[in-house]
């Protein structure tokens, strides 16, 4: 058994150094201007399985912040906060075809009701939903869930990412404004403003994120610490609407070339689940033009041809 973990890892090992080719071609985000501090050249990946071990490769000790990742951990909340029927009252499931901090259809196509809660707008209508007496209290019942889904009790969140995409957030800004005057939103926007982006700077290493993702690849089964973390059913939304929108505006064509519910932020972080198989988490800070990790989304698709991942 030893020697075909010795096995595992070195196969790892050597799809990241095959992925590592693209780092070049990538960039790092630099709109929330902290976030231009990541190193370009990390690449790490780590995959959980059901029987709780866990194989990694590359940096995997860099910690790094949710970002859009966190819009499935949310949703799930919500949805056990609020139940199904009054969460897709605000916010749609459709995917959008559009960059994740568009705002052209929100007035177009949904007076108001953003089509998704994978984009921004969506993510946002999500979050003003999170239940608690104030921002503080919300982002602490935020922050427990992810301590259970991590089993990480010192889980925390980069005040420094925080602040620095709360200062330059115009656009998020925008976009809440518009779903207030549309009565999407009734809270404060400033006070939304910092639940998200607290929210969005929860930091993870990869292999965190690998369990989390194996717990959504279960259905909400979490096999370490053996309970139900969320319904079975809240799960499997979350699951498909990784499918349909996790990737942003490339959903489709991870869909073809990797075919797995996963989920990416533009700190480079993807999580992946692939259904009762394993738990996956990748970083890698330079991104493509759509927003997602370049390498890692690479590293996914010689991980999904070698172990025949896809779904389809
Ligand atoms: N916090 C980021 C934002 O709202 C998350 C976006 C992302 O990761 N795509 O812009």
């Amino acid at each position: 058994d030893e020697k075909k973990e010795v096995k595992h890892m070195e196969e790892l090992m050597v799809l990241i150094e095959d992925a590592k080719e693209f780092i070049p071609y990538g960039k790092v985000a630099n709109y929330i201007p902290a976030l231009a501090k990541a190193n370009k050249k990390d690449l790490a990946v780590a995959v959980f399985l059901p029987d709780g071990r866990h194989f990694e490769a590359g940096n995997t000790t860099t910690r790094f912040t949710l970002q859009s990742i966190s819009k499935v951990i949310s949703l799930a909340l919500v949805l056990m906060d609020r139940g199904e029927d009054y969460v897709f009252e605000r916010v749609g499931m459709e995917p959008t075809g559009d960059p994740f901090n568009s705002i052209a259809k929100l007035e177009v196509r949904s007076a108001g009701k953003p089509l998704n809660p994978m984009i921004n707008a969506g993510a946002l209508a999500v979050t003003s939903m999170i239940k608690g007496h104030s921002v503080k209290d919300r982002f602490n019942r935020l922050l427990d869930f992810m301590r259970v889904l991590t089993g990480n009790k010192e889980l925390s969140y980069s005040k420094e990412v925080a602040i620095s995409e709360f200062e330059t957030a115009h656009l998020n800004r925008s976009l809440s404004y518009f779903m207030k005057e549309h009565g999407i939103i009734t809270e404060d926007v400033e006070l939304l403003l910092d639940l998200y982006t607290r929210q969005c700077a929860i930091e993870v290493n990869c292999v965190e994120l690998a369990r989390i993702g194996l717990i959504f690849a279960l259905d909400g089964y979490d096999p370490v610490s053996k309970t139900q973390i969320m319904p079975e059913k809240i799960a499997k939304i979350c699951n498909t609407f990784m499918v349909t929108c996790g990737m942003y505006n490339a959903s489709g064509a991870f869909a073809i070339k990797v075919g797995i519910p996963a989920k990416s932020g533009v700190s480079g972080g993807v999580m992946g689940a692939v259904p009762r198989r394993f738990g996956i988490g990748v970083y890698g800070p330079s991104l493509d033009e759509i927003g997602n990790s370049i390498a890692g989304i690479k590293l996914l698709e010689l991980l999904a041809q070698k172990y025949n991942l896809s779904i389809f």
